[in-house]
Formats: structure tokens, sequence, C-alpha cells
């Protein structure tokens, strides 16, 4: 069974409460002071100033926080719990040695090590406020840690082969790990398909993953044009990645002389770009190919400390949010991330994004990225009671943003209690 406990279930079973705050900050309206949250059976069931709350509903029991501002859980949107364990083993600052590191430490794993440092990676999660995850696995284990922890999630299936004759044998096997995994699947872990990156798959498995993706109806993650590197090996064939990444990597016969486009439209001619798909990292993109993405409605996680980390550059966040691409956050993993700390990746931001901005773009735009916004990212009736409590203690709730991951009081998912302090 999954963790988290229940508050206050009747003899029906229906868990029921009310969770009040010194504010309750829903995201998709202004924040209530001293408000109330009735939630019934891990849903949202009314909404508005806490005594009002209380007075209308005079049984239900009441959680008080009186110091707290109680908002939605964050979602992370671009993580690899799996990669848990390698915390300060990758040499960060290149992006080659990073990814030649991080070769060499995952060929020393085995499936139990995968396994463990899944669990570890999602506890992490849990503790830095994190209630969604948008994770990619290779592995296929961080999908059965995120069942035992009690998140909610989309587990995104990572392929990888740049080798065109590798291709069917490739997608043959995706098919029988999407009826392995769905087999031990819930509600509230959903699928998605992860082709790794333009410099590390076919052309014909981009197109076979698309083609899959979309017959199944399930979404798309991609590492979308994360290094200068990247674009050129794409566009020209030449750079670093062409002389030495394919070599490390094992691929020195895959012949590839570049296709004079950027790696954005590269994948939209494999049919990767679509209303389903979520970019990651999108640093080095022209206005052409952020136009591109608002047109095929691809959102992007952004990951502002993982770019530092790998010093990849900056992404254009600015620019997505003004041509109204959707852009949610991502921690990536603990591979290129000193530590999760949700808030940390908050202050990250360029510091011309407003406080509000920042928080939607942790809660609700990562939602909707994951094709979760009518359940989940804001407090809504209707939706589901995924919940943070923070402690703050000046008088501005957006002040949250400069809380850490030890301010959290509680951290609930559908009304289940996974984390408290
Ligand atoms: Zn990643």
């Amino acid at each position: 069974m999954p963790a988290g406990y229940l508050l206050y279930a009747d003899n029906k079973g229906v868990v029921s409460l009310i969770l009040r705050g010194r504010w309750v900050l829903p995201v998709t309206r202004d924040p209530i002071p001293d408000g109330g949250i009735l939630i019934k059976d891990g849903v949202i069931c009314a909404l508005s100033d806490g005594d009002s709350l209380e007075k209308k509903y005079p049984d239900e029991e009441v959680l008080l926080f009186e110091n707290e501002v109680v908002m939605p859980g964050f979602v992370n949107l671009h993580a690899h719990i799996e990669y848990s364990v390698m915390q300060g083993k990758c040499r960060g600052g290149s992006f080659l040695s990073w990814i030649q590191d991080l070769i060499k430490e995952a060929r020393s794993m085995n499936e139990s090590d995968w396994l463990e440092s899944s669990r570890y990676g999602a506890r992490l999660m849990v503790e830095s406020g994190v209630t969604c995850l948008g994770d990619i696995s290779k592995t296929d284990t961080s999908f059965q840690a995120i069942y035992e922890s009690g998140l909610r999630a989309v587990v995104f299936l990572e392929v990888i082969g740049l080798d065109e004759m590798e291709a069917d044998r490739i997608i043959d096997d995706l098919r029988l790990r999407l009826l392995k995994v769905k087999d031990r699947g819930s509600e509230r872990v959903g699928l998605g398909l992860s082709p790794h990156a333009p410099y590390t798959v076919s052309k014909r498995l981009f197109e076979e993953v698309a083609r899959t993706a979309h017959q199944r109806k399930l979404p798309i993650m991609v590492h979308l044009s994360e290094t200068a590197d990247e674009e050129a090996f794409v566009r020209e064939g030449k750079g670093l990645f062409a002389d030495i990444f394919k070599k490390a990597a094992g691929w020195g016969n895959v012949s590839w002389n570049g296709l004079g486009l950027s790696a954005a439209m590269y994948l939209d001619t494999c049919g990767i770009l679509a209303e389903k798909t979520i970019a990651t990292h999108a640093v080095h993109m022209s206005k052409e190919d952020i136009r591109l993405l608002r047109a095929r409605d691809v959102s992007v996680a952004h990951c502002p400390r993982s770019n530092a980390f790998l010093g990849v550059g900056k992404a254009p966040v600015k620019t997505f949010l003004d041509e109204g691409v959707l852009v949610g956050l991502g921690t990536d993993s603990l591979a290129s991330n000193d530590q999760i700390d949700f808030f940390d990746e908050m202050r990250a931001l360029d510091p011309s994004i407003p406080l509000d901005l920042r928080i939607r773009m942790a809660t609700i735009n990562g939602a909707r990225a994951l094709g979760l916004g009518d359940k989940i990212g804001s407090i809504e009736v209707g939706k589901y009671a995924d919940l943070i409590a923070v402690t703050v203690l000046s008088d501005d709730p957006y002040d949250v943003c400069l809380a850490t991951k030890d301010d959290i009081c509680l951290v609930m998912v559908e009304g289940s209690v996974l984390h408290e302090s």
C-alpha cells in the first residue's frame, strides 16, 4: 500500500476535515486571510474564510495552521528520481564531462540500486513539498517508488538509441515495458514516453515514439536544446557531441552529418512537438523555435538550478512567457542539482519574474503541462486536496517564496498526509 495516513474518517470511512491557515493561497484567485478548506475523501469541497466554513460545517474536525500558508503542493515538472543516489558524484560546469560521469555511475548500478535510489528521491520530493512529479525513468523503478510514496506523478518511460537499425527492437521493448508498468498502475500515477534527446535518439525512433504516443494518447517529455553543442550537432553534425560524445557512448558507427535545422524544428519533422509534449531545458532557442513551440502547444519544463549546475546557459524564460508558452519548473535530478528544495527553484528564476508568477509556475503551470490542470495545481472546489502548509512569519503570503523545505509543516496528497513536522 502507498504511504500516507488519513485524518478524521467518519463511520462510513469518508475522510473529512477543515484545514485552516493564516493564509490560504489558492493560486488561481486572490489569497484568503484566515482561510479554510473543507476536504472530503481527498477532494476539496468548499473554500472560504475559516470562520464561515466552521459555522457552516460545525461537526467537522478542524486542523489549524496559525502561522502557515496553505497552498497547492508543488508540481515538479522534470525529475529523474532514479538518479538521486548520484548526488555529488557527477562533475558540474561542463555538460560533456557531466554526462560521461553519469554514464559511468549508471553502469555500476543494478536493479535494486535503482529502486533504492528512486525511493530515496521520492522521499526527498515529498519533504520538499512536491506532491506531483513529471519523472523520467530509464529503469522503470521510479514507477514503483512513486506508487509506494503516495506521490502523484506522470512517469515517462525513457528510450535511447541513435542507431536506426535498433529502432524496431527498442519500440517492441517499449511496448512490453508499457504493459508491465500498466499492470502495477493506479489512477494517481500516469504514464508517458520520453525519447531522451536529439543527440541520443535516431530520427526513426523519434517518429516511432511519436506514433506510439499519439495512438495511445500518452504525453511526451523530451530534453531539447539544452546546450549550444546540441544545436551544432543537429544543425551541422559538428561540435563536441559529434567528436566526443558519440564515441564515449559507444555510438561511433552512427553517421550523422547534420540537418540544417534547429533541434526544435528537427523534432517537429519527427512529429514529436504536439499538445501533450513537454520540452525540458529549452535553453538555446531562437524566437522562431519558441513560436513553433507555441504553435504546437508544447510546454516547457524550466530547470534553472540544473542549467546553472551544468553551465549550459540561461533559458529565455521571459520570451517564452511573452510568446504565451506554458512554463513549469523542474529540479532535474540530483546528478545535476546540489539538493532538492523546490523553493530554491522558485528563487533561482530571473529577478524580474514576480512572486505570484513564480508560484503559478511551481504549481498550476506544471499541472497543466502534465494534463492535470483540472485535477490539481490550485485550490479549487472539485480538485484533489494535494496541499502543503508552510510557515511564513511575514504579512505577505507570497513571501512563501522565501521559505525553505524546513518550513514545511504538512504535505498532503488526495487528503492523505505524506509528511509533517
Ligand atoms: Zn533531465
